[in-house]
């Protein structure tokens, strides 16, 4: 029985308190419940290529099953390092710039444990991905945020400036960005370069939506004059082949930032899933730039859906220009908070979606009033929310 042991044998770390269960959880937990259709959590809801399935079973079936190298099978490095280098010209060594990990979040985490002291500051933006904050809170790191402001997100970059103090180690960068689908701008980022080599900072960049862009293609920081010597660049392969649940993700840099990543990965997973390893190595050495192509053409046509769905019931959001998020303002439709809002959206209605304040740290107030809503879902899904939206909130006048 719980309850006859003592608490402190039971109680979870203070430094893991804040974080409860994560957003995701909660509203797919909701969702499934009240047979919501799930515009939340951000899986796509259809497949990926079918010969990346067909090359994991062949995998196992060809006997890659033990334990893979700890940084990656070779074949993979390899094939991360081919696609640094035809997508942006950047040469990887692939046996020591390169580390294959259990998805970006293990990345991320390898990533804080690997390179942070406790009491190193890390400094990035709000909205920002949930896994961050935690990530930077088990290496005994704290993050400062700088806030990035709806409408349109824009980088302050004299609030950032003031922000960084003597404990700043780093810049955690998400660009085509979760939740906002900002797409950082060759300026903006040119700012964030010049400030990061000012003040001697290493550059934590969380890539995971980089073939993910509508208008302007994303730059990769650590293409940047002066910023590969600093960058971790990390990606995703469930992102981009649409295989969250496979939970393979990369990263890459300088070997004195890399061997710290694949140092504390050694003993945070060892490996990642051999079979799924070989697999994700030839997606990426066979599909070209078409696949790319059709991949955001897909994705142009479930975000023009989405926003004609939302907008016509008063959900205004602005286009996302990267990732398959839209941040839709609240206000027009509802008094309540975000967290009311998506609560309501769900059971009443039927659509689950995020509410953003989850995503704010500092400014909590800033999320209170938008509902992010995910496109990574197929054509049927996105009509069945259409009916549903159309059904439950008042239609207004375009
Ligand atoms: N970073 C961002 C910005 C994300 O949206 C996500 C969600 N998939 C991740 C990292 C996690 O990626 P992975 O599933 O590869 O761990
Ligand atoms: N990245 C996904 C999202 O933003 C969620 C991933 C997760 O559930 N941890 O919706």
């Amino acid at each position: 029985m719980l309850g006859s042991v003592p608490s402190r044998a039971v109680s979870v770390a203070t430094r893991l308190r804040p974080f409860g269960t994560t957003v995701f959880s909660r509203m797919t937990q909701l969702a499934v419940e009240h047979q919501a259709i799930n515009l939340s959590q951000g899986f796509p809801d259809f497949e990926g290529p079918a010969f990346i399935r067909e090359a994991a079973a062949q995998a196992m079936a060809e006997g890659h099953n033990q334990y893979a190298r700890s940084a990656g099978v070779t074949e993979l490095a390899k094939a991360v390092a081919g696609h640094q280098k035809r997508h942006y010209d950047i040469d990887l060594n692939p046996m020591t710039q390169v580390g294959v990990f259990c998805g970006a979040t293990e990345a991320m985490m390898a990533a804080t444990l690997g390179l942070l002291e406790p009491g190193d500051e890390v400094l990035t933006f709000e909205p920002h991905y949930d896994a961050y904050p935690a990530a930077a809170a088990m290496a005994g790191a704290r993050l400062r945020f700088v806030t990035l402001r709806h409408p349109d997100f824009a980088l302050d970059v004299e609030a950032l400036a003031r922000a960084i103090g003597p404990k700043t180690r780093a810049l955690l960068l998400n660009t085509p960005h979760n939740p906002t689908g900002k797409v950082f701008a060759r300026e903006e980022l040119d700012a964030l370069a010049g400030l990061a080599k000012k003040h001697d900072l290493m550059v934590l960049s969380d890539e995971v939506y980089e073939h993910l862009w509508f208008e302007a293609p994303h730059v990769p920081i650590a293409t940047l004059p002066g910023m590969f010597e600093r960058t971790v660049t990390m990606s995703s392969f469930g992102k981009t082949f649409s295989f969250t649940g496979w939970k393979v993700g990369w990263a890459s840099g300088p070997e004195s930032l890399m061997s710290a990543l694949c140092s504390a990965h050694q003993f945070i997973t060892f490996c990642s899933a051999t079979p799924l390893q070989h697999a994700a190595a030839r997606a990426l050495d066979e599909l070209g730039e078409n696949f790319y192509r059709d991949f955001r053409a897909a994705y142009a046509e479930r975000r023009a859906h989405l926003l004609t769905t939302l907008r016509a019931v008063g959900l205004k959001a602005p286009d996302p220009q990267g990732a398959y998020f839209a941040l839709a303002d609240i206000r027009a439709v509802t008094e309540k908070d975000d967290v009311e809002f998506c609560a309501e959206l769900t059971e009443r209605v039927g659509v689950a979606a995020i509410p953003p304040s989850a995503f704010y740290s500092l400014d909590k107030k800033e999320g209170a009033h938008l509902c992010r809503f995910a496109f990574c879902k197929t054509m049927d899904t996105l009509n069945a929310a259409r009916s549903k939206l159309w059904a439950g909130l008042p239609r207004v006048d375009p």
